[in-house]
């Protein structure tokens, strides 16, 4: 059987990010990926928005490695040619209670490191974006849009070129982990043929189907927490001329798992509203929200959007780790060493930011696995 240092298991942003971490010309890598391109499940359905770290509870992974990520991500972009813009962003406030509420995230935001960030009032936000109605605004400069696929070219790029070969093997889907050897069997299903690969180190960034493959290396995933809920959004694309140029969102809802429906501008100059969130028990892209809920809410802050210029657009899903009305979970990024699982890393529940966050979460993984090269 062959035998190699380390197998990725799933080619989104997080699989190539670690991939293009880890690489190395005297280490024997495989990303193992089941459909026949990289990036093709949650990594090219999002708002491709690079976040700055404003929401994310103060101490969380997801807010630390946010804000530590924000500039790596421009950085790469800059050097590497990755499509971008630093559009910056407002969250804009209506009333009392909203005003109270964005003062509350700005707190929690700036507790937590997020760079650069202002209290804005009427006047100014109307100087930035004339058609936004807004009593008051948080303004975050360092928000921005990013080509995702640009970003998942770089990394694969990066991957292959340290490696000296190509780590990428598309169409197999891994199917069982079994310890064994120096570390794990690894079993896969490529062309309808069973194949097995031996490896010291395991990464599972497997994105929807992680709480999957956790369950395959025989972890108690119900015990563990480690369940993912899967969270659908839904996008409505804006015909004619956007109305903001900025990333305008409202305040986030209290009860639900979205951050509101905000503007998704695109490096094409084309403008989306969303995404919302629902828990499905399926994988379906099909848009199945209603307009006028979605048109009564961006109306709040862009009062001139038309309905009828609402068009259903595109859907991602989230692997979120609370189901409906839990408290909000943090991402898991773990090597399963005190379970009795060394060499495995599990990486789970790792949505928004992990967009943002793949290229810190790739250095926290390289971490664990340097003690198995
Ligand atoms: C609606 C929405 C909006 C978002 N907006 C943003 C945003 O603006 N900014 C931001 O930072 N983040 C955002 N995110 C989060 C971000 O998109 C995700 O965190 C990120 O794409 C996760 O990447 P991943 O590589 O973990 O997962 P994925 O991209 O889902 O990749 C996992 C891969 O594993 C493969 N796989 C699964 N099982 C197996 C198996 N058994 N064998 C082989 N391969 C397997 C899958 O085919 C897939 O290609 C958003 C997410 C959603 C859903």
């Amino acid at each position: 059987m062959e035998k190699v240092d380390a197998v990725v298991i799933g080619a989104g942003i997080v699989g190539l990010a670690i991939a293009s971490e880890i690489a190395g010309e005297d280490r024997e890598i495989y990303v193992l990926e089941k459909e026949t391109a990289y990036g093709q499940a949650t990594s090219s359905r999002n708002s491709e928005v690079i976040h700055a770290g404003i929401y994310y509870p103060r101490g969380s992974l997801k807010a630390e490695l946010c804000v530590k990520a924000n500039p790596i991500i421009y950085e790469i972009c800059e050097r590497h040619g990755v499509p971008h813009r630093r559009l910056g962003k407002i969250v804009v406030a209506n009333g009392e209670e909203e005003i109270r509420q964005i003062e509350g995230i700005m707190k929690n935001a700036t507790a937590c490191g997020a760079r650069g960030l202002k209290l804005i009032d009427a006047d100014r936000v109307h100087e930035l974006e004339p058609n936004v109605r807004a009593d008051a605004a948080i303004l975050s400069p360092t928000t921005g849009i990013v080509d995702a696929h640009g970003l998942m070219d770089y990394f694969y790029r990066e991957a292959r070129r340290k490696c000296g070969a190509d780590p990428l093997v598309l169409g197999t889907e891994v199917t069982g982990l079994e310890q064994g050897g120096d570390g794990y069997i690894v079993e896969m299903v490529s062309g309808g043929e069973g194949f097995e690969v031996e490896a010291r180190a395991v990464i599972n960034s497997a994105g929807l189907h992680a709480d999957r493959v956790a369950d395959m290396a025989g972890i108690d995933v119900d015990r563990e927490g480690y369940r993912i809920h899967w969270c659908k959004g839904d996008y409505f694309s804006l015909t004619g001329r956007p109305p903001a140029r900025m990333l305008v969102y409202p305040p986030p809802p209290r009860d639900e798992a979205s951050l509101g429906i905000h503007t998704v501008p695109d490096l094409t100059g084309r403008l989306k509203f969303g995404p919302n969130a629902y828990y499905v028990d399926e994988i379906d892209y099909r848009v199945e929200s209603d307009r006028d809920k979605f048109w009564g809410d961006i109306v709040k802050y862009l009062p001139m959007v038309r309905r009828e210029d609402l068009h259903p657009d595109m859907s991602g899903i989230r692997a979120k780790l609370q189901g409906p009305g839990d408290p909000v979970r943090d991402f898991v990024i773990r090597h399963e060493e005190d379970k009795g699982h060394t060499g495995l890393i599990n990486l789970i529940g790792i949505e928004s930011p992990g967009l943002t966050c793949a290229p810190v979460i790739a250095e926290v993984v390289a971490g664990m696995v340097k003690e198995f090269f």
